[in-house]
């Protein structure tokens, strides 16, 4: 079992200290999200994950923080300042405004026409959304304005400027991790003393004003990414790419997402990237409520062979057809040298890149179940792997009125602690201590009674089977991380 919609997980994120809804008590921000102390938990245990398993259990990709408000060039080169748009159309009846594309592939029309950096009505586009008789979500009217380009990076000026459209002060917050990679491809090369193929993974926020935010933390305007620059020689490219797919398949289940959950998604040809050879989007069935299975699914990640496209547009020396240098403002040439082949080229690029938050929201519907317990009562359970769960193991004394076994349990908490995540809660019958921290994913509570005070021994209770076991205080934490482990 899984979630039954996203409106679930909103509320149980909520209720237990997940997420919130950012600036709350001013009326909040249309979709700005905070994590609670749970959230940030289980937000740190994924990008954990990924680190471990990208940076150090491969031999071939070192980690990177590159700044968030980078020289504008960066963004005039990478693309981002001319194409980096959605199509934006209001409805003229009620004001409401939307992406042109996505309220198409709502209603089920072609999105063809919009291709990357999308064509616009002025460019042939023609009004799609009244020639498909699409009516405004909102108020039924088919009164569209015609599409035009908004650009989605965030503008800020750097500095004490005096006007704040002062364009010598203009700047961006970043729309993605990835160029800040890109444009030390030769700075890591160098001090790392790598040869291809080797990659550069970078976890950090990225902002995108977008158009329609919405579906809880699922789109937001500021958000979390984990992505990688794999460097490849050319031809290795494809065979690199669909390695990726296969591992982050792999990875995205060890979370303990679900594999009928997820699916792949290949880009078709109008769909791709200018750059892109080939991409595909991992997909995750975050609507499982609607009716018509295909619009289930949505994206949890995409893997792009983006060619060299990258670092050729960064570099100094490639030329246009008349000669001219397409980058006069860059320093340095990103090109590689392959010592074996005396051969110098730009390296083609692999790109996985994955929401954090995303891959919570996912992480969370996937965990979700309900179960009746004994007295006929609706219990949730999030089954978090333990490597997920925010919390390893929660201590609580079956009689907080007892000093020497609040006394013992805290003194266990403590023991426990530095091994593994683990809290000591006193503030209610035990009965709902239990189903608090099942709903929050805890594998195992450790029950303090009066008999641990004579036979130094306590219970153990299974978060899933809700079995329970005596186990002697000195085998605890050696039988918890065997268990946590497994
Ligand atoms: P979408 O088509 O959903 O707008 P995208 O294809 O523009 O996404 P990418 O640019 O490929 O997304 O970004 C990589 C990943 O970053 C996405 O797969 C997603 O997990 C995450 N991401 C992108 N935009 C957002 C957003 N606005 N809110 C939350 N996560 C996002």
């Amino acid at each position: 079992m899984s979630a039954p919609n996203i409106e679930t997980i909103v509320s149980l994120s909520k209720r237990r200290g997940f997420v919130y809804p950012a600036s709350e008590i001013y009326g909040g921000l249309g979709s700005s999200w905070d994590y609670g102390p749970l959230g940030v938990e289980l937000a740190n245990n994924i990008k954990n994950s990924f680190w471990r398993s990208v940076v150090y259990e491969r031999d071939d990709i070192e980690g990177l923080d590159s700044a968030i408000i980078q020289n504008r060039l960066t963004w005039k080169y990478s693309g981002h300042e001319e194409t980096f748009s959605d199509p934006m159309v209001d409805c003229r009846a009620c004001k409401s405004r939307y992406r042109e594309d996505k309220l198409l592939e709502e209603f089920g029309a072609s999105t063809d026409h919009i291709g990357e950096g999308h064509t616009f009505a002025s460019e042939g586009g023609g009004n799609s959304l009244k020639e498909a008789r699409i009516k405004c979500p909102n108020c039924g009217e088919v009164d569209w304005t015609e599409p035009r380009p908004f650009n989605l990076m965030f503008r800020t000026t750097v500095g004490a400027v005096s006007a704040d459209d002062d364009p010598a002060a203009l700047a961006y917050l970043r729309p993605e991790t990835a160029q800040g990679i890109f444009t030390n491809f030769a700075n890591v090369l160098n001090t790392s003393r790598r040869k291809l193929p080797f990659g550069i993974a970078q976890i950090g926020k990225a902002f995108r004003n977008e158009v329609t935010p919405g579906n809880f933390i699922f789109r937001t305007r500021e958000f979390e990414q984990m992505e990688i620059e794999y460097f490849v020689k050319p031809d290795e490219a494809p065979r690199a790419h669909q390695e990726w797919i296969d591992g982050f398949d792999t990875w995205l289940q060890s979370l303990g997402i679900s594999k009928a959950n997820l699916k792949h998604y290949e880009q078709t040809k109008e769909e791709l990237a200018h750059y892109s050879e080939r991409t595909v989007d991992i997909l995750y069935r975050f609507f499982p409520e609607r009716e018509d299975e295909a619009k289930q699914w949505d994206e949890l990640m995409g893997i792009a062979n983006r060619t060299d496209f990258d670092l050729r547009v960064h570099s100094k020396k490639p030329e246009d057809a008349d000669g001219k240098r397409i980058n006069p403002d860059s320093t340095e040439d990103l090109s590689y040298f392959d010592t074996a082949t005396n051969e110098r080229f730009y390296p083609y690029i692999i790109e996985p890149s994955v929401g954090v938050n995303r891959t919570l929201l996912a992480v969370m519907m996937d965990a979700y179940e309900e179960r009746i317990n004994d007295k006929g009562e609706t219990r949730v359970i999030l089954k978090l792997t333990p490597e997920m769960a925010p919390i390893k193991v929660a201590v609580l004394p079956l009689a907080k009125n007892k000093p020497e076994i609040v006394e013992m349990a805290k003194r266990l908490k403590k023991d426990l602690q530095p091994t593994m995540r683990a809290v000591y809660d006193d503030t209610g019958g035990i009965g709902k201590l239990y189903a608090r921290q099942d709903e929050i994913g805890t594998p195992f509570c450790v029950t303090i009674d009066h008999e641990s005070l004579t036979d130094n021994a306590v219970t153990v209770r299974d978060r899933d089977t809700w079995e329970q076991e005596r186990i002697s205080v000195e085998e605890l934490k050696n039988y918890l991380q065997m268990r946590l482990r497994a």
